[in-house]
């Protein structure tokens, strides 16, 4: 089923969650192991994320160094296949623009519909990792609103070889993401809910946020995108805190502000353990609070880590 069709049938606010894939390398045992323990509370779907490659460099014989592209984390498209047969959920794919051609994204695209994947996530991605702005493929997208229309075009059996003129349509449901706190790059809110209109506009079918911790930017999120003409459903998106290095690692990597009564009780924890209760008992009082304002679906980022996001769930639902 679709997230949209999901959301259309609920009588209450759903749950769903987002998983990497394994390491390669790793047995995809490892990501089996992460979701199990959420299984009892009957996830409508779950996402996987999308990790493009990295340079490395090697050094060679003669001295000098070649520059190596590497995937850490393949398998995005087979993990959700693996995913929806085994445990019998619909599951989400992402989709960047970064690394692909248009014609790779319909040949990715395609994978998925052939697999019974009716879900995806489109998304631009971030630069590459040491590159100071994201840098199109030549034949690539500059932004999802372009891959958004992508896939809307095949959803009408549109496909970019013009010469196959009637087209098996695709029905995919499509996600776009949203940034209560901005996106990091625009240059106020105004133009990123313009961009995120233009997503919308372009053929999404929903809305899933950025993590945050401050409800309150979610509510005012949601008024300043209805007052811009987005009515589509957004998802809020929760990551719960779970480490001392999180204090530091979550506002500088998804630019985002940890709340003054958060960082006071962060403030007082001396390890890992200290922050794993507070962050708990945030995300629960957080979860609380979406669930009543009656918002349609809470999406968790799990990253590999299930337990507080259990505990949350557990508490709050
Ligand atoms: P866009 O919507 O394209 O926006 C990017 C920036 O460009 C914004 O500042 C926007 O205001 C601006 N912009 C948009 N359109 C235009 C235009 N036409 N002209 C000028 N400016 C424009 N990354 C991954 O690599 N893999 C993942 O699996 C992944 N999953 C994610 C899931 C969620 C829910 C979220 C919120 C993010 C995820 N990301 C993922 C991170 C995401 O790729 C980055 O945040 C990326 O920097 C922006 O992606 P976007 O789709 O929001 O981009």
């Amino acid at each position: 089923m679709k997230v949209t069709e999901h959301i259309a049938n609920a009588k209450r606010t759903l749950f769903s969650f987002e998983v990497l894939p394994s390491l390669k390398g790793r047995d995809i045992q490892d990501l089996y192991d992460g979701i199990e323990p959420l299984m009892e509370f009957n996830p409508s779907f779950i996402n996987v994320t999308y990790h493009r490659e990295e340079f490395v460099y090697k050094k060679l014989n003669n001295g000098l160094h070649e520059r190596i592209a590497m995937r850490k984390r393949p398998g995005t498209v087979s993990i959700c296949a693996a995913i929806k047969y085994k445990y019998g959920v619909d599951t989400v794919p992402h989709l960047i623009c970064g690394g692909f051609t248009r014609d790779e994204t319909e040949a990715a695209l395609l994978d998925m519909h052939y697999l019974g994947i009716n879900n995806v996530l489109a998304l631009r991605g971030d630069p590459v990792k040491g590159e100071s702005q994201f840098i199109p493929e030549k034949e690539g997208h500059a932004n999802a609103s372009t891959l958004v229309r992508q896939i809307a075009q095949m959803n009408h059996g549109h496909y970019i070889d013009d010469e196959i003129v009637e087209g098996i349509p695709t029905d995919f449901d499509i996600g776009v993401a949203g940034y209560p706190e901005k996106h990091f790059e625009a240059q106020n809110m105004k133009t990123d809910l313009r961009y995120l209109k233009e997503k919308v506009d372009a053929g999404a079918h929903y809305i899933v946020t950025q993590l945050f911790f401050d409800n309150a930017k979610f509510f005012q999120f949601v008024e300043d995108c209805r007052k811009a003409g987005i009515n589509v459903p957004i998802i809020p998106g929760l990551k719960p805190i779970t480490t001392l290095k999180h204090i530091t690692f979550l506002p500088k990597t998804f630019h985002i502000d940890i709340p003054e009564a958060l960082g006071d009780e962060l403030e007082k924890c001396k390890n890992n353990a200290d922050v794993m209760r507070v962050g708990i008992e945030w995300g629960i009082e957080q979860t609380k609070e979406l669930i009543k304002a009656g918002v349609p679906c809470i999406h968790f980022y799990t990253m590999g880590k299930s337990e507080a996001v259990k505990q949350i769930v557990k508490g709050a639902y």
